[in-house]
């Protein structure tokens, strides 16, 4: 059976590249759902973006999902110490910005505002901004440090709607029951 190449989630999930990270398994996810984009800090680089804007245009997705995580290795460092660090581990120094951040949610808020002002990218209203505390697998809106994830009615069935329902029910089965 031929899977379709578009995902059906008609999501995509920006993350970092942080091996406690599992985005199928936190999300429920199967094969063919989502696209999921990986990389140091989950930033939204310029091979980002790209890829966000192929993903719209050519394969069908709508929303986009970034998703931070506490205790990354490039949080609480400044870009000097981790230009530092490549250095003395290469022998050359980096000449491109390393993307090291004091505060995790001021990160992902740009991450999410460079992605709603891509001028590429043909559907920027369902970009949103998740912080994923890697200790106890909670996720919360980005922005909300206190943790309240208020339920909205879904956008859509499917899309970001569909991985929000999941995003609460972690965090229901963390506090509820
Ligand atoms: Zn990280």
């Amino acid at each position: 059976m031929a899977m379709d190449a578009r995902p059906r989630l008609r999501t995509v999930i920006l993350t970092c590249m942080d091996a406690r990270i599992d985005p199928s398994r936190l999300f429920g996810l199967k094969p063919g759902e989502v696209h999921i984009l990986r990389n140091a800090g989950a930033h939204a680089t310029p091979d980002v973006l790209r890829s966000l804007a192929v993903s719209q245009a050519l394969l069908g997705t709508t929303e986009v999902l970034v998703l931070a995580h506490t205790q990354c290795g490039l949080l609480g460092q400044t870009e000097e110490q981790v230009a530092a660090t490549i250095e003395r581990a290469s022998g050359h120094r980096p000449n491109m910005r390393v993307g090291s951040f004091m505060d995790l949610d001021a990160a992902v808020g740009e991450s999410v505002e460079a992605i709603r002002s891509c001028n590429f990218l043909a559907h920027r209203d369902g970009v949103r901004g998740y912080v994923l505390d890697v200790k106890d697998g909670t996720v919360r809106a980005h922005g909300d440090p206190r943790g309240e994830m208020k339920p909205r009615a879904p956008s859509s069935p499917l899309g970001l709607g569909a991985l929000r329902a999941d995003v609460l029910n972690i965090t229901r089965t963390k506090t509820e029951r």
